[in-house]
């Protein structure tokens, strides 16, 4: 089973304030910005390296009071809040990390792309919230 980094989730106060060290500072580019009104983020995507795969840096900014970033910024100020893998197979792998006692928060929801994805609860992942994805888009 290959795993890849698919991305790195920071918590910023503001994605323009995010962006002024990640685009103007450091010359990345953004390759998307969108709501998830599920999540209450707007995210900002910056791409680090080439091709379709490439990992991305994911600027996260709240999009409201009860939005978990606000609560991460709140208890700890802004700064890595996530690590997202890419997986082949994500039911089987839930499965597994759930034999072992890993907790999986929630059932898999669909993102951008439609791609399946996860987060497991940081208490079962030696302190590190982490987002697992399916690798190829699951088609209805
Ligand atoms: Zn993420």
């Amino acid at each position: 089973m290959a795993i890849e980094i698919d991305h790195l989730g920071i918590a910023v106060r503001s994605l323009a304030e995010g962006l002024h060290l990640f685009e103007k500072t450091l010359g990345m580019t953004v390759s998307g910005t969108e709501t998830i009104a599920a999540e209450q983020v707007v995210v900002a995507m910056l791409p680090a390296g080439a091709g379709l795969n490439a990992p991305r840096i994911e600027l996260l900014q709240a999009a409201g009071e009860a939005s978990p970033i606000a609560r991460f910024i709140e208890k700890r100020g802004p700064g890595l809040h996530h690590i997202a893998l890419r997986v082949d197979d994500l039911p089987l792998t839930i499965e597994r990390l759930k034999n072992e006692g890993a907790r999986v928060l929630d059932e898999p929801r669909r993102g951008a792309g439609g791609h399946l994805y996860v987060f497991l609860h940081p208490a079962s992942t030696g302190g590190v919230l982490l987002e697992l994805i399916q690798k190829e888009p699951v088609r209805d």
